[in-house]
């Protein structure tokens, strides 16, 4: 099921400056691993701040220095679930504007010859079917991991659920949309390819190498 107000299928791409000029340090192939993951880090608060615009708020009777006022908080607690390894530079950006998130780990990894995504790992929150849920992963590229890890995700009872992205394709945003065209998808940017090894054109690489700095 999607968050109320949701029609199907929806792709939001963050059309913002400050996000271009973060993505273009992300997708230099010069930019270093610790500048790398800052600007990851950056790039993912202000997805989250689009992911959260859907979100729905309470409100609560609070005091100002001078007046009473209607103050409000989020109406549901927030889950983050990044696909390991390389959505954990995003949970991480993210935590620094809602540190209160639970978050769940959902490990997977492609199969080279299949490109499909076989399971290694999964420990989810309890809350899930309350929470607002945000399912992350860098890179929408195939688009099997996304699909798989929603499923995973649904089948534990989330509810309301975003797939967040740095960049995204058209293949990978076909085949989510087709699995789960419940969940919006929240991206950077679209790029216009992927290549025969499954990597997004012009893109910026491997996530998880160039966060980690293992690659
Ligand atoms: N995973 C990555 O890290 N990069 C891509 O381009 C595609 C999948």
């Amino acid at each position: 099921m999607s968050a109320p107000g949701h029609s199907a299928s929806e792709l939001h791409v963050l059309e913002h400056p400050l996000a271009a000029a973060q993505l273009s340090i992300l997708r230099a192939k010069a930019t270093p691993p610790n500048e790398f993951r800052r600007a990851l880090q950056k790039v993912a608060v202000l997805l989250l701040v689009e992911a959260a615009r859907r979100w729905e708020t309470k409100a609560v009777p609070m005091e100002s220095p001078l007046r009473s006022f209607e103050g409000c908080i989020l109406q549901r607690p927030v889950a983050l679930v990044p696909i390991l390894r390389a959505g954990l530079g995003l949970q991480e950006g993210m935590m620094q504007l809602i540190p209160e998130a639970s978050t769940g780990h959902v490990g997977l990894y492609r199969d080279p010859k299949t490109l499909l995504p076989i399971r290694y790992y999964c420990r989810l929150p309890e809350n899930l079917a309350e929470a607002e849920v945000l399912v992350l992963d860098p890179m929408l590229a195939t688009g099997q991991s996304a699909v798989e890890a929603v499923s995973i995700v649904k089948a534990a009872g989330a509810m309301r659920l975003q797939l967040v992205c740095v960049l995204a394709c058209p293949p990978g945003v076909a085949t989510l949309q087709r699995a789960h065209p419940d969940v919006p998808i929240i991206t950077a940017a679209l790029d216009p390819e992927l290549n025969d090894a499954g990597y997004i054109v012009p893109g910026l690489g491997d996530a998880g190498d160039r966060y980690f700095g293992t690659g």
